[in-house]
């Protein structure tokens, strides 16, 4: 099913992409090689309808990072990273996707592609909730505790939050379903030409469909914000008196470790969620 052509085009339309990102300075150098890697996996071993799914988390990511940036700058942010994503920060969210699209050239079962896009939808559901839930008027509350705690905290959640982080799954759901069809339906057209290789026919993606990858994202998103509470390392600057992902603070203090654990931080938490959304949509799957 799967040829040197569509490896070929897997590797270009990588290239092309993550290197018009970083010249948009949406990646750093050592991201860009972590986009390629994680976007030619995902095209060589799914096809093309998997390469266009991981684009439109990334674009529409990057542009909700963008969106009112002035207003997120006011909030004082305690992320540890910015806006322009790293290595670590590419594999935490293409890793798990990564994966679900090696287990589907070995065994092409449905499962792993609901799973592949669940993983998405995590990734999706949590950049969506964190760039737009800053913007909420009302306090976050963490859910471990259900205490309101400072905008950015990671591990908090807001009604405003929780709603996008739905939206956000659902648009990954909805836009596998129709890409999928969309394959499906002209693939057939292309049968006896040597293209046919670009088009691999994709599982049948319907309703069921839709409501397992929702459903897992907003799994994954819960864990994430779980996680974020539970066992992401945090610091604490002596100076603001204020609990921050940073080692060193945004007014130049340096922090001292103060809970969590050390090797966890936002991107061992991002990927873990993007797993467990995947898992969840194998689980799901299996059941319906
Ligand atoms: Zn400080």
């Amino acid at each position: 099913m799967f040829s040197y052509l569509s490896y070929l085009a897997a590797l270009i339309a990588s290239l092309v992409l993550a290197i018009y990102a970083f010249t948009k300075r949406e990646l750093t150098e050592t991201g860009t090689v972590a986009a390629i890697m994680a976007g030619a996996t995902v095209f060589a071993f799914g096809g093309w309808v998997w390469f266009a799914l991981m684009f439109f988390f990334f674009v529409s990511s990057s542009a909700f990072t963008h969106y009112k940036e002035k207003a997120k700058k006011k909030v004082a942010r305690e992320f540890d990273k910015g806006g322009v994503r790293d290595f670590w920060q590419v594999a935490a969210n293409g890793l798990a996707p990564a994966g679900c699209a090696l287990l589907y050239a070995l065994n092409p079962s449905p499962a792993f592609f609901a799973a592949f896009a669940a993983a998405v939808a995590a990734v999706n559901a949590d950049t969506w909730a964190t760039e737009l839930g800053v913007l909420a008027e009302s306090k976050p509350r963490l859910l471990t505790t259900l205490r309101r705690v400072p905008k950015g905290t990671s591990g908090a959640v807001s009604s405003l939050g929780l709603g996008v982080a739905l939206g956000g799954s659902l648009f990954v759901a909805l836009s596998a379903a129709s890409l999928a069809w969309l394959n499906n339906y002209f693939a057939p057209l292309l049968a006896a030409s040597p293209l046919a290789q670009l088009f691999p026919v994709q599982p049948a993606a319907g309703l069921a469909f839709v409501l397992v990858v929702t459903v897992a994202g907003v799994t994954g998103s819960l864990v994430d914000s779980i996680l974020g509470a539970l066992v992401q390392r945090m610091h604490w600057c002596p100076k603001c008196r204020k609990l921050t992902e940073r080692e060193v603070h945004t007014c130049g203090t340096r922090t001292e470790f103060r809970q969590g654990l050390r090797w966890v931080d936002n991107d061992v938490v991002n990927f873990l969620s993007a797993v467990a959304a995947a898992a969840t949509a194998v689980g799901l799957t299996a059941a319906l």
